[in-house]
């Protein structure tokens, strides 16, 4: 039964022919005493992935069912990657594959936390990634392809799976010292290798010829689990669903209302739609969208990490409420603004009259060009930080001017309702 484990390829170097025999031994005294809980002491994770990578191709020659390969990455890496990462497997769960009823071109150990995922087609994960041609081993904080392949279909997944993994990217505050967000590639054929591709958030390659002692590996994964936990927080109360559509929320032109960052971006995006230079081709496709006038459904709100409703604005509709405001605030068409350098126009902010934060009082769609207000920025400033007089006297001129417009999209408010959701005192 040795036999497998001869390595006389290896006779050409004889450096690697000890070393590779004497892991063999180590691996097959680990075969043979696992179930007497008995323990070599001496086969630590970069014995254990120098066998993978030294033999998986090989091994792949030979019959699947019960070949010791599946065993070694099933069983005994796994408790090693346990043991020496002192992972409590009431928070992780480790799990290896080296393919289902025959050889996976990319053989893959995974560390999942419970909290976020328990499989490898969804969520956010760490995972030890063989390269096919077996020159190395990646280590990568992943996300499960499957979940955006169902979603969105291959084509849009693809895209979105990228921009999860480069928002994910900027937000990490810790960032483990070996390793960069730089692209891998694993030199497979299949779906999954792409998908592992594209799914990768951060990490670092190992080459079969180079590989780090145990310690540093050990202290590597340790690392990344660091910024796992960072994802954990982030992802905090939500369902994985909801923290990726989250993420994905300004990808699909969508702000959330009442963040400093979100309105700057949001501005910036409304002001960027309606660019000198795309203005003119778009022009004609853009007049027949503005026309309608008729309610539209409550959107679905997204979830932050406090788990609160939130409510998205698309930039597209505010980008037509700009261009319908022929760029004159809406409270003085005299109101004096600068410049924009990206619309060649004056410069005017896109208010909600009816705040986005009370989506939820209303059934029909807040998000509409019709109850959207273009104002100079000392007009916008000052309907969310003026005194109770002002904003008050620039809403009984703004509600005047547009209730009916209101009424139309199924809007119903009186001017005292509108008032108390400013905030003013009477
Ligand atoms: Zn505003
Ligand atoms: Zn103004």
């Amino acid at each position: 039964m040795f036999q497998f484990y001869g390595t006389t390829w290896y006779d050409n170097n004889h450096n690697n022919v000890t070393e590779v025999i004497h892991v063999s031994e180590l691996i097959e005294n680990r075969l043979e005493t696992e179930n007497t809980n008995e323990r070599t002491g001496e086969l630590h994770i970069r014995e254990a992935i120098q066998y993978i990578l030294d033999h998986y191709q090989e091994a792949r020659l030979s019959l699947f069912e019960n070949h010791k390969m599946g065993n070694h990455v099933r069983s005994i890496f796994k408790d090693i990657i346990i043991n020496e990462a002192n992972l409590n497997q009431d928070h992780f769960y480790v799990k290896g594959s080296v393919g289902n009823g025959r050889w996976a071109e990319i053989p893959w150990i995974s560390i999942f936390n419970r909290d976020i995922t328990t499989t490898a087609t969804k969520g956010y994960y760490i995972v030890y990634l063989f390269k096919a041609d077996m020159s190395g081993v990646y280590i990568s904080l992943n996300q499960g392809w499957t979940y955006f392949k169902e979603k969105y279909q291959t084509k849009l997944g693809r895209k979105k799976i990228r921009t999860t993994a480069n928002i994910i990217q900027k937000k990490l505050n810790f960032t483990p010292d070996h390793m960069t967000a730089e692209a891998i590639t694993l030199g497979g054929q299949g779906w999954l290798a792409e998908g592992y591709e594209k799914g990768h958030i951060l990490g670092r390659f190992y080459s079969a010829n180079n590989l780090p002692s145990s310690k540093e590996l050990i202290s590597d994964l340790k690392e990344l689990l660091i910024t796992y936990n960072e994802i954990e927080y982030m992802i905090g109360e939500r369902t994985l669903e909801q923290f990726n559509d989250y993420l994905l929320l300004s990808d699909d032109g969508q702000f959330l209302e009442e963040e400093q960052q979100q309105e700057e971006d949001f501005q910036n995006r409304v002001q960027s739609i309606l660019d000198e230079k795309v203005k003119k081709a778009e022009k004609n496709s853009m007049e027949d969208i503005e026309t309608e006038d008729t309610p539209l459904p409550k959107p679905e709100p997204v979830i932050d990490q406090t788990k609160k409703e939130r409510w998205p604005r698309d930039a597209q509709v505010a980008a037509k409420a700009l261009r319908l405001s022929k760029f004159k605030c809406a409270f003085d068409e005299t109101h004096v603004s600068f410049t924009s350098k990206v619309t060649g126009e004056r410069y005017l902010e896109v208010h909600h009259l009816v705040p986005m934060k009370y989506q939820r009082n209303f059934n029909v769609s807040l998000d509409r060009a019709s109850q959207l207000l273009a104002l100079c920025p000392t007009c916008h400033r000052q309907i969310h930080h003026g005194t109770d007089k002002d904003k008050e006297n620039i809403l009984r001129k703004l509600f005047d001017d547009r209730h009916e417009k209101l009424k139309a999209i199924g809007i119903e408010i009186n001017l005292d309702e509108l008032c108390q959701m400013y905030g003013i005192e009477k």
